[in-house]
């Protein structure tokens, strides 16, 4: 899951930042509003939390730009603690929920994990065989048994789990999970692919090599 964060304090932005990709997310970062809006405009993103105090642009111009566009992107607006009247503009415009400044970042996150809920159909488990994988809680487990998984690791799973029996493009997977200003090869994703076989291999999963092209997840076998 990929989260754009937009937020002018530094500070504040690099908290959000480590704490979400602790939480095992894809971050992204901007301080503008215009460049909010551009980053929307151009990538996909999962969620959009966004301060309504930006330079260049503010949030609410920001938000309503976006809704212009029909996009229906998550979006978590940042407010000051009193700013009752852009709480309400933000909602009536189309933002999802608020958090009012100053919050706990146990907070965010748990408002963060209810919108990915939200924008989810049906359980938030995803099931193959004998793996099953809590998108919210980000665990994967083989016949009930945790497996020790990177955040990268995590994050490629659960594209292949989204499409069990189709082809993943390298390059949709290096999209999926890089940030921007970060290296991700497609060799890179190779590495990860590589390793995320061996740990699920007892449990019978298996990751298909297409050649040049990408992966595929193999449909679990019926007994
Ligand atoms: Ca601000």
């Amino acid at each position: 899951m990929r989260i754009l964060v937009a937020e002018d304090d530094a500070v504040l932005a690099e908290g959000l930042r480590c704490s979400l990709r602790e939480a095992g997310y894809a971050v992204n970062c901007v301080r503008t509003g215009a460049e909010a809006d551009s980053a929307t405009a151009s990538s996909e993103f999962d969620l959009l939390i966004l301060d309504l105090g930006l330079p260049k642009m503010g949030g609410l111009e920001v938000l309503r730009r976006l809704r212009a566009r029909q996009s229906r992107l998550p979006v978590l607006i940042l407010t000051a603690m009193d700013g009752v009247n852009d709480r309400v503009r933000g909602l009536d415009l189309g933002a999802d929920d608020y958090l009012a400044k100053p919050f706990a970042l146990a907070e965010l996150e748990a408002r963060v994990r209810a919108l990915a809920r939200r924008g989810q159909t049906g359980s938030p488990v995803l099931r193959h065989g004998t793996l099953s994988y809590d998108t919210v809680g980000k665990v994967a487990r083989i016949e009930g048994e945790m497996v020790e998984l990177s955040a990268r690791e995590l994050a490629l799973l659960e594209i292949l789990l989204q499409r069990p029996g189709c082809m993943v493009s390298k390059e949709h997977l290096v999209d999926s999970v890089c940030e921007w200003g970060e290296e991700v090869s497609t060799n890179a994703i190779e590495v990860y692919i590589h390793r995320l076989r061996k740990k699920l291999d007892r449990g019978g999963v298996k990751i298909v090599t297409i050649r040049g092209l990408g992966y595929c997840l193999e449909r679990p076998q019926t007994h």
